[in-house]
């Protein structure tokens, strides 16, 4: 018997009441691919009912985190819950008519005015569901009793909502954090009160803190802006989340969107909860850094440069982005790296202090000696970039101990206990520099 298979729609339907959250980020993730992995779509709504927190900025941050990821939607099938109040009300007329629902007299807590809510008319019974996560779900509805689902024709609350939407626009695949989980039995009566149909529902592992409690202000960024802020990659951050509460099942670790295409696979969601793992995603960004050409890195980590680097000539500044390609984990790291100083061997010349440029035991006559031999070696050099200072000098270092001959050279170019190694600082410094630099320090050394 051939079967007419439905498109399949997925929904993101955030609160506008806060920036983008990791949380919902990886949802939407997760519910973009699903749908375009199976030729569907996903739509976009914005719950924003609860007037008094909900905020345009908010749509803005969300729209906006989206849009940086590169989660893309029909926009013009976007809307706020708040523009349909009209339909809304239809469903709840209908409800109140086929006595399903009934205003309730009562005096509600805070708000003295009001002595009239809209109650769901609850038939008790027990509810079953398919989790694709956690598998069978069983409910007894006995204990929600007759729950309040709006608080008047006009001010439908969350549950109705909900279902009304995912009813009027065809959703079949209900994809959103397990926190929801104790929402969906409700969410089922009213269905099947109106004869909507049941979607399938996937509850996501909630995304907790290294030490397992919930993901918090207090563990750091919660808010996905921020982490674009500090210079994180986008593309790294779509892995890194991709990641939380999935995976491939190999060993593979870095992804593009169109391996996530192929491989991902919304019935292998894990059961437990996602540790959201700063120093993981430091290191899936390191990896997009490392990949990325010269020219690129410079356009992305222009903004984030120090006055003090951004004016360097073009030559030099090509140079000293390649050391601190090598040193970050994400843009805005660069600021650390200059305020402490550590790049300051490019601007000048750096203090040396006598017993620094000592290697171990070797005493201050074997320091000089090398470096002599080092002026010797160097001034033959004619293209005196990187590889061709460490093919000249490597025999030498390597005949009378690396150490000996390379901490003294090393710590007279750069005046650091940590710096790059003596070639890539020589090939950068350029030769005259770095020849006045080897010989202050043997003036230091006498
Ligand atoms: N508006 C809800 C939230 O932001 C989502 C509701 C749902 O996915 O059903 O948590």
């Amino acid at each position: 018997m051939s079967q007419i298979l439905k498109k399949i729609i997925t929904r993101l339907p955030p609160s506008p009441t806060g920036n983008l959250h990791v949380g919902t980020a990886r949802t939407a993730l997760f519910n973009y691919i699903f749908a375009k992995q199976n030729k569907g779509e996903m739509l976009f709504r914005l719950e924003d009912t609860d007037k008094a927190r909900s905020k345009v900025e908010f749509e803005e941050d969300i729209l906006a985190g989206l849009g940086w990821l590169g989660i893309d939607f029909d926009q013009s099938k976007m809307f706020r819950q708040s523009e349909r109040g009209d339909i809304y009300k239809k469903y709840l007329e209908k409800l109140i008519a086929d006595e399903l629902a009934y205003f309730s007299k009562e005096k509600v807590e805070k708000e003295g005015d009001r002595d009239e809510v809209i109650r769901f008319k609850n038939s008790n019974k027990k509810i079953t569901f398919r989790d694709t996560v956690r598998g069978d779900i069983e409910f007894d509805t006995t204990e929600l009793g007759d729950f309040v689902i709006a608080k008047s024709l006009e001010e439908p609350l969350y549950h109705l909502t909900v279902v009304v939407d995912d009813f009027e626009t065809g959703v079949t695949n209900v994809i959103r954090g397990d926190d929801h989980i104790s929402n969906t039995p409700r969410q089922i009566l009213i269905q099947e009160a109106m004869g909507a149909p049941q979607p399938i529902y996937t509850h996501l592992p909630l995304i907790l803190a290294p030490d397992r409690s919930k993901l918090s202000k207090r563990h750091g960024a919660v808010s996905l802006i921020e982490y674009k802020n500090q210079g994180y990659l986008p593309e790294a951050m779509v892995n890194y989340l991709m990641l939380l509460g999935w995976n491939p099942g190999t060993d593979q670790e870095i992804f593009s969107m169109s391996e996530f295409l192929k491989e991902f696979d919304l019935n292998k969601i894990q059961k437990g909860g996602a540790i959201f793992d700063i120093v993981k995603l430091n290191w899936v960004n390191k990896e997009y850094i490392k990949k990325m050409s010269d020219v690129d890195f410079k356009k992305n980590i222009v903004d984030f440069l120090p006055e003090k680097i951004k004016n360097k000539d073009e030559n030099l500044l090509i140079k000293i982005l390649s050391v601190i390609k090598e040193r970050i984990d994400k843009f805005s790291d660069v600021t650390n790296i200059v305020e402490a100083g550590e790049l300051d061997y490019f601007f000048g010349m750096p203090d040396l202090k006598k017993e620094d440029l000592i290697w171990k035991e070797d005493g201050a006559d074997i320091a000089k000696q090398h470096l002599d031999k080092v002026i010797e070696i160097l001034e033959k050099i004619e293209n005196f970039s990187s590889e061709n200072i460490k093919e000249n000098l490597w025999d030498y270092a390597t005949k009378q101990g690396r150490g000996s001959v390379l901490w003294p050279m090393r710590f007279a170019l750069s005046g650091q206990q940590k710096s790059p190694d003596p070639f890539t600082l020589a090939g950068i410094l350029g030769k005259k520099e770095t020849l006045e630099r080897i010989k202050k320090a043997i003036d230091i050394l006498c």
